[in-house]
């Protein structure tokens, strides 16, 4: 079987590449201009004018809505939210229990939603098992376990190897944590259903339109400026492309493989009735789910980053990091070494220094923005959205604060990400040195946490 490579992602390849709706066609005004046609960008479409029906709301995109992280995602919906434990140490232990908890009730909204709307987006709420493989990653799995605990995920289960196994059966599991905080998606059914339904509500969506610059008040295009009382960017893994902003957030590539359907005597050997989204605890860690159709989708990280905050290439992606994925699929499930990968691609996800997802209005220039996810965002941009649109009411003087307009990730700064060259080799070591670490924790019996993993961490602001 030869491999599709690109065409933006496999899951474009079930629903076809849509056709791009008009541009925008000269200068405009709005009550908001929205910059990108991502999760982001359309949640908040969606709450902004389901809470004022009148207000004028402009979405401008560079490709087509769905063209970026949200068209090309695992399909992980789930409760995780990069920075914060960050966030509890700034701020104190409750705001980041606040913080979690609406990460919880996220998930739930997003199901909800779609429900309402009509979307159909393969949803199958089946909680989330993530894995350890080797006395290391043990020692990782309980920790990361009671830390959940402690941010007050009492429904999380820990599970014995063998109760791992059972739901499904990774080889040479030593255990498991599963949380009902989590549900498997199409990315693109749920992204083009809430493209759909913003459009019903009398949202304007302009299309192959790329927003160059953004000012107060102004979003700047090749084919006019669109003026509007708040600017709101949402461009995430892209953001380096928008005039200014090359080192807030860097690109991080992450990539995915989908098998072809795998028969039903691989699927008898394999279990995952629970259509759980499946992780592990390496540092370079992977993420899986079992398709609607029957398939493996599985991503990893595959050349981590590129010099200059350089993006995209619709997806298309290295052979050694198919191969690399392939390799993993096959160390989880053996019985699959002779199944087809039907496809493989890439795509962007926005990191911040300190690897901490924000959400921010500022009152002086109307600009506001929300992102820099670090690769949990499907359920995160969700929440960003509705803080948002709570931002956004409360400066118009159609709202107050909120419960969500407290929440410890609003208004959060960091600095900028250092120039290059110093950005590519510091990305560059980070994963050569997490790649080394996996290989070393896999062979060796200690169940600590390779010292050079530990290193990088700390270098890099990452927490785990
Ligand atoms: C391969 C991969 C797998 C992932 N898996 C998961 C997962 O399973 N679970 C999870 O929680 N998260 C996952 N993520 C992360 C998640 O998909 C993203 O965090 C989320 O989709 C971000 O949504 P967004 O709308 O902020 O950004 P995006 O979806 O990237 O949308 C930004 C949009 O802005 C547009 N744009 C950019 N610049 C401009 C401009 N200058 N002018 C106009 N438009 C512009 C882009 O074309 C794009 O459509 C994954 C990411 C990748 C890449």
């Amino acid at each position: 079987m030869t491999t599709v490579n690109g065409g933006i992602s496999f899951w474009y390849a079930q629903t076809g590449i849509p056709v791009p709706r008009e541009p925008l066609p000269a200068d405009a005004t709005a009550d908001v201009c929205i910059v990108g046609g991502g999760y982001t960008g359309l949640w908040t479409a969606y709450y902004l004018k389901q809470a004022v029906p009148n207000l004028r709301i402009t979405v401008l995109e560079q490709k087509f809505c769905g063209y970026g992280a949200s068209g090309r995602n695992g399909g992980w919906l789930y409760n995780g939210i990069a920075g914060r434990d960050r966030y509890a140490a700034l701020h104190g232990h409750e705001a980041a229990v606040a913080l979690q908890q609406a990460m919880n009730r996220t998930v739930d909204e997003v199901v909800r939603v779609a429900g309402e709307e009509g979307i159909d987006a393969d949803i199958h709420q089946g909680g989330v098992l993530e894995v350890a493989y080797s006395p290391a990653q043990l020692a990782r799995l309980k920790a990361f376990h009671e830390a959940e605990a402690a941010f007050g995920e009492k429904d999380r289960v820990l599970l014995s190897a063998r109760e791992s196994a059972e739901r499904i059966r990774v080889a040479g599991t030593v255990g498991g944590s599963w949380t009902p905080h989590g549900a498997r998606i199409h990315p693109v059914k749920l992204l083009q259903g809430l493209a759909s339904a913003v459009e019903a509500l009398g949202v304007t969506i302009h299309e192959s339109t790329p927003v160059t610059e953004i000012r107060p008040q102004r979003a700047v295009t090749p084919y006019g400026t669109v003026r509007a009382t708040y600017v709101l960017r949402c461009t995430e893994g892209f953001t380096a492309s928008v005039k200014g902003q090359k080192r807030t957030w860097l690109p991080m590539n992450s990539s995915m493989i989908a098998t072809e359907p795998l028969p039903q005597q691989i699927w008898d050997g394999i279990g995952w009735e629970g259509r759980e989204t499946l992780g592990d605890m390496a540092h370079a860690y992977m993420y899986a789910q079992r398709t609607a159709d029957g398939r493996i989708a599985l991503g990893g990280r595959g050349v981590p980053y590129r010099f200059g905050s350089r993006t995209d290439n619709d997806g298309r992606t290295q052979a050694s990091t198919i191969e690399a994925l392939r390799e993993i699929l096959v160390r989880f499930f053996p019985a699959t070494a002779g199944v087809g990968i039907e496809h493989a691609w890439s795509g962007v996800l926005g990191v911040p220094r300190d690897w901490c997802a924000s959400v921010e209005l500022d009152r002086a220039t109307g600009l506001g923005w929300a992102g820099g996810y670090v690769g949990s965002g499907v359920a995160t941009a969700n929440l960003a959205a509705r803080t948002l649109r709570d931002l956004v009411q409360r400066d118009s003087g159609q709202g107050g604060d909120t419960e969500l307009t407290g929440l410890p990730w609003v208004g959060h700064r960091v600095r900028r990400w250092e120039p290059e060259p110093f950005r590519w080799i510091g990305v560059q070591g980070l994963y050569a040195a997490y790649r080394g670490a996996d290989r070393r924790e896999l062979t060796g019996r200690t169940a600590s946490t390779d010292p050079v993993a530990r290193l990088a961490d700390r270098i890099s602001g990452r927490g785990h």
